[in-house]
């Protein structure tokens, strides 16, 4: 199965997410990701065996991930993918910190090795047709963000669906 770990936006911020993903589908077009698939993915593990995600599972269950508040105030875009997304106008350290700590983790349990660059963000659009920030409105939102869910993504014919498999303990 298709594995993943991220943070998931309160409900209010999923909200306002939507209506900046919506705003962005109207002057960028692409596939717009449905709110309840907004996200921030902090390791993506690819294909991962029953055993594995079990193993997985109890682990995250067990995790305590410190709180933190992110600030989004700028959009952004990955050309080769035409993805248009929000996040921070430089990268959050504690953000950066908890990706390295988790891939640190990880790599010692066998599920390979993280990527060499990590910019958190939240992706709104897939495969834009028009991939400029500018002209889009100013943002600036905190995400106060605590537990990690572990989740598992079904590829379906108008783009993948996610189930949660296991959240963190709060702190
Ligand atoms: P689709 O691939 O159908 O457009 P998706 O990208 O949302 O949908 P997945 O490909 O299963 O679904 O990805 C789940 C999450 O992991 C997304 O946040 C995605 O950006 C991220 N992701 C996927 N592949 C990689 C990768 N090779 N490296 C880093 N992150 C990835
Ligand atoms: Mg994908």
């Amino acid at each position: 199965m298709r594995l993943f770990l991220a943070l998931v936006p309160p409900p209010a911020l999923r909200r306002r997410l939507g209506e900046l993903a919506e705003r962005a589908w109207t002057r960028c077009g692409g596939r717009r990701v449905p709110d309840d698939s907004l996200h921030l993915t902090l390791a993506f593990l690819g294909e991962v065996d029953e055993a594995g995600a079990d193993e997985l599972m109890t682990w995250v269950e067990e995790l305590e991930v410190p709180e933190g508040e992110w600030r989004l105030d700028a959009w952004g875009c990955f050309s080769r993918p035409g993805i248009l997304w929000v996040g921070g106008r430089t990268p959050d350290r504690a953000l950066v910190a908890l990706q390295a700590s988790l891939w640190h983790e990880l790599e010692a349990r066998g599920f390979g090795r993280g990527p060499s660059h990590f910019v958190p963000h939240v992706t709104l659009l897939r495969r834009a047709r028009r991939l400029e920030t500018q002209g889009l409105p100013p943002i600036d939102l905190t995400w106060r963000h605590g537990r990690l869910a572990l989740l598992r993504s079904f590829t379906e014919n108008d783009g993948a669906r996610y189930e949660t498999l296991a959240r963190s303990s709060t702190t």
